[in-house]
This record gives structure tokens, C-alpha cells and sequence, in this order.
């Protein structure tokens, strides 16, 4: 079933949802499985499942010299997707990216994903490679996410890149976007960084996820701003519950996100690590709360494939 037809069905009723990682290359799906047992008497309404694009790493030769290899860190996406809606009947939302795929293998991967019955896609660009400055689009791919997301859209209406297939049978994704209460890195200001999402819209995206945020009141003006200039979508709020101290530093510089100067001075004077995880849970509880109060259609929450702490915050709100 598609995102929007599961808000449309919860009649207002904030629905829990959550995003997992593929396992690192070589480890076994049990791990994916393990996230989702840890919260599955929630109801997860629908999972992600996150892409992860190729890295360059160098290798050490026999001749002393490096050789640069090609790898995908954690593979199988789509794989996991399938797992997931054969063996929980939950609706899957591979992600799928512009970062090192051609038109083509973006088509052949939409393929697979029809074929197994996969009703929802989340549409993103991706980041630059790590050994990158900037992103770098595939010579035979897209730039932007709006740009991928054309290509999903086409196929919905029967245009696959072969003009000359005979009666195409078009797909029927119901595809999402990403948005940013803090502004996307790159984006000048908030303002620029919205007419762009609102192009994402206007091109076919049904509903809009939010980087995650720890301070509600930046989901509100974004959403409010959203729908002054149109968007008149699902905004799906992401959440984290911040578990450790180094996250201070490390998602601010991962995400480009703020941490509220109260939640990091709670932090600061937390006399353990449990203090701590213990105060991200309640901070995410508070957050969580409020938006429900403000009829938020989803909760939607970034595992990184541990549970723990959210099946304690689900526990506290649904
Ligand atoms: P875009 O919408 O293409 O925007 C990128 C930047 O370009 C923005 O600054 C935007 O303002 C600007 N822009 C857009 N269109 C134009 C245009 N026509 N001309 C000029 N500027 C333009 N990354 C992964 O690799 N794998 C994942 O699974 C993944 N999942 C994610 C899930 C969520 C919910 C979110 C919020 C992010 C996720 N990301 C993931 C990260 C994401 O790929 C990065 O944030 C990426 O840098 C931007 O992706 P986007 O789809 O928002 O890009």
C-alpha cells in the first residue's frame, strides 16, 4: 500500500514508522531483522530501507603502489526490501539515489522493485563521495533528486527510457522526497531551499520527509513555510533520540543540524553514558508528544538499526 493511502486510512491517527540500514557488507540480514522484532507490536506502518552508494578505497599492492577499488559498503537494498514485505507484510520504502547510477540501472533497479511488489519509493540525490568535495553526478545519471524523481514518474505513465517498447506497462510508485526544517547544506537559505522542494512536488511527490531535528519548533515554521509557498503534501517528521554525548558533535556534522543550547547543557551535566541515553529519550519523548498533539501524520524514526531506545519512546507515545 502506498504512504499516502496509509495516512489517508489512519483518519488523522499519527501512524509509526521507522528506517533501517543494510548490514555491512558480509554480515547476514538477522541483524535488519532483529531492528524490526524490537518495535513490531508498534505497527510499524512502513520501513525504509536506506541506499548507500560506492566508496573509493585504496589498497595496499605487492608492487607498493595503491590501487584505487570501487566498493558498496552495505548492499541490498532492495533485497531487504523484498525480505521485508514477504516476511512482515509491512510496506517497504527502498531508497533510491542519484549518487553512482545511470539512467539505466536506475530503470532496471525500478523494475525489480515493481516486479516484487513494492508500492513506495523515497527519491533522493544522495551525498557527494567521501573522497569528493562536491557531488558529482553519473555521466548517464541525474543531478538533482527532482530529476530522478522525473524518471519515476515517467515510468508511472509508461515512458521507460526505450521509446520504441511495445505498449510499456507502467509502474505505480507512490514516491518521496526529502526536506529540511534546517535548510539542505548546500542551499542558500531556507526560502531557495523550498521553491526547490516545492519543484519536487509539483513534478509528483506525494509526501516529504524531514531530516531528523531536535528542536520542534524548526519542523513548525518549515511546515508553515511549506505551505505558503504551496506544498500542500504529507510532511513527515524524522526523529533521533540522541543517545550519546559525541553525538553533539557528530550529528551536527553529519546532518547539518542544530542541537538546542538546553539539550546540550543537559548533556554537559550528565554524570554517566545512561544519563545520557537516558535524557535523549526523554527529550525525544517531549518531542514526540508535541507532535503528536499537532496531528503530525507519522512519527517517523532513524534507528540506525538500534531500538532500544525507541521502543521505549513508542512505549511512552503510541
Ligand atoms: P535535492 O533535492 O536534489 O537537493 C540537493 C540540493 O540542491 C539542495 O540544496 C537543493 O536546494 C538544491 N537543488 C535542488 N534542485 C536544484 C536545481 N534544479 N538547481 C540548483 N539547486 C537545486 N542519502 C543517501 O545516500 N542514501 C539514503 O538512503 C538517504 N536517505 C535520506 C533520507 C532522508 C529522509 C533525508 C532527509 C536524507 C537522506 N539522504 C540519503 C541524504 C540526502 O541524499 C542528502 O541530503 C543529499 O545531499 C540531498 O538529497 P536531496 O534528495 O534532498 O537532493
Amino acid at each position: 500500500m502506498k504512504v499516502t493511502e496509509h495516512i489517508e486510512r489512519a483518519k488523522g491517527k499519527t501512524l509509526f514508522s521507522l528506517e533501517v540500514l543494510p548490514p555491512i557488507k558480509g554480515q547476514d540480514i538477522n541483524s535488519i531483522y532483529k531492528t524490526i522484532e524490537g518495535v513490531l507490536e508498534y505497527e510499524p506502518a512502513f520501513i525504509d530501507v536506506t541506499y548507500h552508494r560506492e566508496e573509493h578505497v585504496y589498497k595496499n599492492q605487492s608492487n607498493g603502489l595503491l590501487k584505487r577499488l570501487s566498493v558498496r559498503k552495505r548492499p541490498g537494498t532492495v533485497g531487504i526490501s523484498a525480505a521485508i514485505l514477504n516476511k512482515y507484510k509491512i510496506d517497504p520504502i527502498p531508497h533510491i539515489i542519484c549518487g553512482g547510477f545511470s539512467k539505466e540501472e536506475t530503470e532496471n533497479a525500478l523494475i525489480d522493485l515493481n516486479f516484487l511488489g513494492v508500492d513506495n519509493v523515497l527519491v533522493l540525490r544522495g551525498d557527494a563521495m567521501r573522497s569528493e568535495k562536491a557531488f558529482v553526478p553519473h555521466p548517464h545519471g541525474h543531478p538533482y533528486a527532482i530529476d530522478l524523481l522525473k524518471q519515476v514518474i515517467d515510468m508511472n505513465e509508461g515512458r521507460y527510457l526505450d521509446e520504441d517498447l511495445l505498449n510499456p506497462f507502467p509502474s505505480n510508485f507512490c514516491a518521496g522526497v526529502a526536506g529540511y526544517p534546517e535548510k539542505h547544506y548546500e542551499a542558500s537559505n531556507l526560502k531557495t531551499d523550498i521553491r526547490f522542494l516545492k519543484k519536487k512536488v509539483d513534478a509528483g511527490a506525494e509526501y516529504v520527509v524531514t531530516q531528523m531535528f531536535f528542536d520542534n519548533s524548526k519542523y513548525f515554521k518549515f511546515v508553515d513555510l511549506c505551505r505558503a509557498h504551496g506544498i500542500t503534501v504529507p510532511i513527515i517528521p524524522g526523529i533521533k533520540p540522541l543517545a550519546t554525548s559525541k553525538h553533539l558533535v557528530s550529528l551536527p556534522q553529519m546532518f547539518f543540524i542544530d542541537i538546542p543550547e538546553i539539550l546540550a547543557d543537559e548533556v554537559a551535566s550528565c554524570k554517566s553514558r545512561e544519563a545520557v541515553y537516558d535524557l535523549g529519550i526523554e527529550w525525544c519523548i517531549e518531542q514526540c508528544k508535541e507532535l503528536i498533539a499537532h496531528e503530525v501524520p507519522v512519527l517517523h524514526f532513524y534507528t540506525m538499526s538500534r531500538v532500544k531506545n525507541i521502543r521505549k519512546i513508542a512505549e511512552a507515545v503510541f
